[in-house]
């Protein structure tokens, strides 16, 4: 059987790439960059202005030797701190004041190119048999076989509201395709930040085929918050590709659209549940894109559930560009997750092992994903959710999941399963009202089915936006199908 993924990038890939390979270290530079990334932006992160750490974080930017020792780091907590064995070795503890912030602002603006690529020795061989070219992002070339960090900027028409925004990308020393990892366009959901940064720091671009984009933290403004959402509580996952003349969120949307995402080849957009809902590590992928369907295979044993998507996502937004792209979901927002992380590493190692980008151990044994359809199951009472569920478990029709209870009457209702399957994603115990969407409860479906349907739901509803423009029936403008309907009250948490 041909690699599928060949057949993904062919169509559409002005880079090429069908090479394939294998492990090393990461460049400390990198590693130094990433922790100022993530100090610069979080607040609990950031400590009282130390002059020593401004050299620190120029130290940092540039990449250049350090004599002195850098400072210690008073406070570090991102609620629970993620003390990967594997970094922590080598990651000194920084701590960054205001002054550095400012400064380090004020010198990217300054400074195009202040992130210098790490450079490493190619065998002679290596570069005869599969050479890769330098590639240009952002006004920036990126020579074979070196990583760097970037800065994205958006554009006059959404400066002020916006910062700039670190890219780490990685270009492999060999010829290949361009894979895209973005977190966080949901700033309050952090297991995928921590997923990019241990998956960009272990590539070694030696041995790597093709290139790697990753966006530790695409909504900054959000995520320097705690929050979902731009300052302007729009949700910046409903406004891609965005507009230059649009609200500030699509203007957001349209520059990071146009100057990054456009680079890719694939695209994985890491995602949480959203507000006190947890699920389990899934993709979410458009399987009646042919694309799309082909993409999924490469993950290893995840399920994957057919969904469209909002269809202004950037998920959707970059399948209709072109590029094959599925959402990550695993685990709750405001956590960082090492089970759950964990998990979403694998599948990313998986697939850039079967799409021959990089081999490493690590990867699925199963090759297979599996696939599922969905339906929630929502509360009809208000009161104290109790569940007797976890994620993962098998649920059959008429089991009792959980109850509501009422803490003033003490009534207690039953929420019951009306599906065979499995719980992909569920409400924490919390207060609940009628109608709030509490299991997602995946529908065991064979792939083939659930493309044929998919393909037959886009064309539908493509012949409907061409057709009726919303006035097809008696019930007035905007009258909308029982199908769109539903799929309207579908919670979508993506
Ligand atoms: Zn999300």
């Amino acid at each position: 059987m041909p690699n599928p993924l060949i057949a993904v990038f062919t169509q559409s890939n002005d880079n090429g790439g069908d090479v394939f390979s294998p492990v090393k270290d990461m460049p400390v530079n990198l590693r130094l960059a990433m922790v100022l990334v993530m100090a610069l932006a979080h607040p609990s992160l950031a400590t009282e202005g130390e002059p020593d750490t401004v050299a620190v974080a120029e130290q940092a930017a540039t990449g250049a030797a350090n004599s002195r020792p850098p400072p210690i780091a008073s406070s570090v907590d991102l609620r629970e701190v993620f003390d990967s064995p594997s970094t922590v070795a080598v990651l000194p503890q920084l701590s960054v004041g205001e002054a550095a912030i400012q400064k380090e602002a004020k010198s990217v603006a300054n400074e195009e190119a202040q992130w210098e690529p790490v450079r490493f020795l190619l065998s002679a061989e290596e570069i005869l048999r599969h050479p890769n070219t330098t590639r240009r992002i952002m006004d920036v070339d990126i020579p074979p076989a070196t990583s760097t960090r970037l800065i994205w900027k958006p554009s006059h028409s959404s400066s002020g509201m916006a910062v700039d925004t670190p890219v780490l990308v990685i270009n492999g020393a060999s010829d290949g395709p361009t894979l895209c990892l973005t977190a966080a366009v949901h700033g309050d959901e952090l297991n995928g930040i921590e997923m990019v940064r241990r998956i960009m720091y272990d590539i070694d671009p030696d041995k790597l085929h093709g290139m790697i984009i990753g966006v530790p933290i695409v909504n900054l403004l959000g995520f320097s918050r705690n929050t979902r959402y731009l300052p302007d509580r729009r949700d910046l996952n409903r406004y891609f590709p965005g507009n230059p003349r649009g609200s500030v969120a699509s203007r957001i949307a349209n520059g990071f659209f146009n100057e990054v995402v456009r680079h890719c080849n694939t695209l994985v957009d890491l995602h949480t549940g959203s507000f006190y809902r947890t699920n389990i590590p899934q993709l979410r992928a458009d399987l009646g894109n042919p694309r799309v369907a082909d993409f999924v295979e490469l993950f290893g044993d995840i399920p994957v559930l057919n969904s469209r998507g909002n269809k202004s996502s950037l998920r959707a937004a970059a399948v209709r560009a072109g590029i094959p792209t599925v959402t990550l979901e695993a685990g709750e927002p405001m956590r960082l997750q090492r089970d759950m992380v964990d998990v979403g590493v694998k599948a990313i190692n998986t697939l850039l092992a079967k799409s021959g980008m990089y081999s490493k151990l690590g990867i699925w044994d199963k090759p297979k994903p599996a696939f599922y359809d969905s339906a929630w199951v929502r509360s009809n009472a208000s009161g104290i959710l109790l569940s007797n569920m976890e994620l993962g478990d098998e649920v059959k029709k008429g089991d009792i999941l959980g109850a509501v209870n009422n803490p003033i009457s003490n009534e207690q209702i039953d929420i019951v399963s009306p599906y065979k399957g499995r719980i992909l994603g569920m409400a924490l115990d919390q207060f609940v009202m009628p109608g709030f969407a509490v299991y997602h409860i995946g529908i065991h479906a064979a792939k083939e089915t659930l493309k044929a349907a998919a393909r037959k739901n886009n064309d539908d509803s493509e012949a409907d936006d061409e057709d009726n423009g919303g006035m097809d029936d008696s019930s007035g403008p905007g009258a909308r199908s029982a199908d769109e309907l539903m799929e309207e009250d579908r919670y979508d948490d993506e």
